[in-house]
């Protein structure tokens, strides 16, 4: 197929980015500095960094989406925090290619891409390549749907000869067409953004994305016992590489062990610990060696990685009850994983959980807190939602703070028991961000050590 655009030839061309959050203006700037004729535009009336958008000879087109605009583009950049509209329908149906931010820059890229999605651990399957990379001496970029927008690693050292490592969202995934990964990693596939998607086949399509590009020479990344990432997978091109219970790259005999290159780390010298994180050690490992990192800098990094904050961080212990943050377990699937990582362990588990609804089923916490749970505290808009489903399971009481919610959580809990913000919700009822309920929780875990 003739790709409509040459991207060596945007001067003059009129693109539209549409959605200007952080990637979207940093779409606009790149494609202004290569000299396509840019408008910007947003339903928003006002915009962060308006001013430097329009000094860059970006026209601003706020308040709404005139539909005239998107039929005359011959490019429109489409941000993923972008809902459904009506123009981009009309847009599409006139031929109009749509890309995200990542189809733009991966076309600018020549370094070695490694991109990583599913629905939970991208960030810190990201964060550990790419230390993986750091370690290495390779010059890294670590960004996409996490921190730094893609399109900044063009021209860098990395984004010419080293290793680009991006996290990529669902979302961002919805809108490639030529995105080729060399390593493509999918981590998981459960529910969430339900509230976004007409349904689950939908979003698990836009993840499948990932693999629709790449070549033979290529690799793909997958649990080895989830059908779902496994069948996608092989419906791309690339060769396919399994991490795992009977992966290629597994924990076994109390050690990780990658059969293809000999590396062998005991389990209990992991930096990373609690919930999945065993796997998310296993899944960076592989996608690193086949980035060609050398194995000694991926080993000392599986020892020394520090995690990253509200991403099962211990908080600390009062009278013998360890309080875990793991804010940023927005969905079931995460809360589930993050119980599931303490079965077995000497204590059990207070779940604080709840915030605002995504539309998904709350069922599989039930069966984890069957097994696993010692209680529940609900907070926020779900906090009904949820006890329904779980008040024959575990004692369960509803709370209306944080404060609160630490403190009912403490008296359930028994020595040696672990207690567990992980909301299989998002925050936006309460807070401004995970990060922020994250904050909170600990703030009141502190208060409560200090009583
Ligand atoms: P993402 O960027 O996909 O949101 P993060 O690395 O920020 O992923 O982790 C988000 C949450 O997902 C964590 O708080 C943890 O509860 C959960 N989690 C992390 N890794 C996994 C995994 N491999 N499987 C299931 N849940 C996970």
């Amino acid at each position: 197929m003739t790709d409509p655009i040459d991207i060596q030839k945007l001067d003059g061309v009129p693109v539209l980015v549409v959605g200007l959050g952080a990637s979207g203006r940093a779409a606009a700037h790149f494609l202004a500095e290569r000299g396509a004729v840019v408008t910007a535009n947003d339903s928003r009336d006002s915009v962060d960094e308006a001013e430097a958008l329009a000094a860059a000879g970006v026209t601003l087109a706020l308040g709404g989406h005139d539909e005239a605009l998107f039929t005359r583009a011959e490019l429109i950049v489409l941000s993923p925090g972008v809902p459904p509209l009506a123009a981009v329908d009309a847009a599409e149906a006139a031929g109009v290619p749509i890309w995200s931010e990542i189809e733009l820059a991966s076309r600018f890229l020549n370094g070695t891409l490694v991109a990583i999605t599913g629905t939970n651990g991208k960030s810190t399957v990201t964060s550990l390549i790419a230390a993986m990379g750091d370690a290495a001496g390779i010059p890294t970029f670590a960004g996409g749907n996490l921190g730094t927008p893609l399109i900044e690693a063009v021209g860098t050292d990395a984004g010419e000869r080293g290793l680009i490592v991006a996290e990529v969202s669902s979302f961002q995934l919805e809108r490639v067409d030529r995105f080729r990964p060399t390593v493509a990693v999918l981590l998981n596939v459960s529910e969430d953004h339900l509230d976004r998607y007409d349904d689950y086949a939908g979003y698990v399509a836009a993840k499948g994305n990932i693999f629709g590009a790449q070549g033979a020479t290529d690799h793909a990344v997958v649990p080895s016992d989830d059908q779902v990432c496994l069948g996608l997978a092989q419906a791309g091109a690339a060769a396919v590489h399994t991490f795992g219970p009977d992966g290629e790259l597994r924990i076994e005999d109390g050690k990780l062990r990658d059969a293809e290159s000999g590396l062998e780390v005991p389990v209990e010298a992991l930096a990373l610990v609690g919930g999945p994180n065993e796997l998310n050690s296993c899944a960076a490992a592989l996608a690193a060696r086949l980035a060609g990192v050398e194995l000694a800098a991926i080993r000392s990094t599986l020892v020394s990685f520090r995690g990253l904050p509200h991403r099962m961080e211990r908080v600390g212990e009062v009278k013998r009850v360890t309080f875990y943050d793991d804010s940023k377990a927005t969905n079931v699937g995460a809360a589930v994983a993050a119980i599931k990582g303490f079965a077995g362990g000497v204590g059990k588990v207070v779940l604080i959980a709840g915030g605002k609804d995504k539309g998904g089923s709350y069922d599989p916490l039930r069966e984890a807190l069957a097994s696993t749970g010692r209680g529940a505290v609900l907070i926020g808009e779900a906090a009904d939602l949820i006890l329904d489903g779980l008040a024959d399971v575990v004692p369960v009481q509803r709370r209306a703070t944080m404060v609160e919610a630490v403190t009912a959580a403490f008296e359930l809990a028994r020595p040696g028991d672990v207690v567990l913000l992980a909301p299989a919700c998002s925050s936006f009822d309460m807070y401004r961000s995970y990060a922020h309920r994250g904050d909170d929780f600990q703030d009141a875990v502190r208060a409560l050590g200090a009583a």
